[in-house]
């Protein structure tokens, strides 16, 4: 009974080691996790076939069908390859929000700290590519409370913005708020793992700011209209927004903080505030 135990465990663990690689938060804890789950399943290995008993099943020929399945897999071939997908694997970005990430948001005031090129340990949070969301950090309190402090923070008067990205506010996560100046009310709305599915019609230049460049401003060359693909977070399901004017300049503004790049890359046009 305890071998039939043993040997479904170590079997599940078995089935188990493909969906792990698949959701890594990054490559090398992927490939530890397989370690792990290798030596796991050494050990019961071991417990099943070197004990007595075992052994003594062995040499009867009573051992289950699915022992003498996993035997014949050469299971000596199946972890190197299982570690070969497990590194060949593209890495999938989809890793739920960190410790770390949860502890920013939630230790965060509602007028969050806005990162600045200015400071010399922030820009790489700006610079960096950022992740999508999970279904579960949808559903999460942090990311409830992560849009109503980006919200704050970007129609906070000393901030006074029409957009703000996570990574403004030290995440790289696909999360951007937007003013919709071209709806009633002109809300501020979240778009959670937004990209930009198409762009057209006239390059218009138009001018920029941003809260993470202070004091400066340029002229930016953006196209007229775009299509925006994005999220849910209620019903998970994928939506497309068409927009024009100034509200697809913002939006192509914000989608280029998530792929780290500022409006400063895309124009030598720029002046400081003052002038
Ligand atoms: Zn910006």
């Amino acid at each position: 009974m305890l071998q039939k135990i043993a040997l479904f465990v170590s079997y599940s663990v078995f089935i188990v080691v493909p969906e792990i690689h698949l959701t890594p938060p990054d490559r090398s804890a992927n490939i530890a996790k397989l370690f792990c789950s290798r030596i796991w399943f050494r050990l019961l290995h071991y417990e099943t076939v070197v004990t007595k008993v075992s052994l003594r099943n062995y040499r009867n020929g009573k051992y289950t069908l699915i022992f003498r399945y996993l035997r014949a897999m050469k299971l000596k071939f199946i972890f190197p390859l299982l570690l070969a997908v497990a590194a060949c694997a593209p890495k999938s970005g989809l890793a739920d929000l960190s410790k770390e990430e949860k502890a920013l948001i939630n230790e965060s005031d509602s007028l969050m700290h806005v990162f600045t090129v200015t400071d010399s340990s922030e820009p790489a949070v700006l610079r960096a590519q950022s992740k999508d969301l999970t279904a579960k950090d949808l559903k999460s309190p942090e990311f409830q409370a992560l849009v109503a402090k980006m919200k704050y923070t970007v129609q906070d008067p000393s901030q006074n913005g029409v957009g703000i990205a996570a990574p403004q506010v030290g995440l790289n996560r696909r999360l951007i708020i937007v003013c919709r100046l071209d709806k009633p009310g002109e809300p501020f709305e979240a778009y959670a793992n937004p990209v930009l599915d198409s762009l057209w019609g006239e390059t218009i230049i138009g001018r920029e700011g941003c809260l993470s460049i202070p004091g400066l401003r340029g002229n930016v060359p953006r196209s007229e209209f775009a299509i925006v693909r994005h999220t849910n977070p209620e019903t998970l399901e994928t939506e497309r927004d068409t927009v024009s004017a100034y509200v697809a300049r913002i939006f192509q503004h914000e989608i280029d903080h998530l792929n780290g790049i500022l409006y400063t890359d895309r124009t030598e046009d720029l002046w400081s505030e003052e002038e």
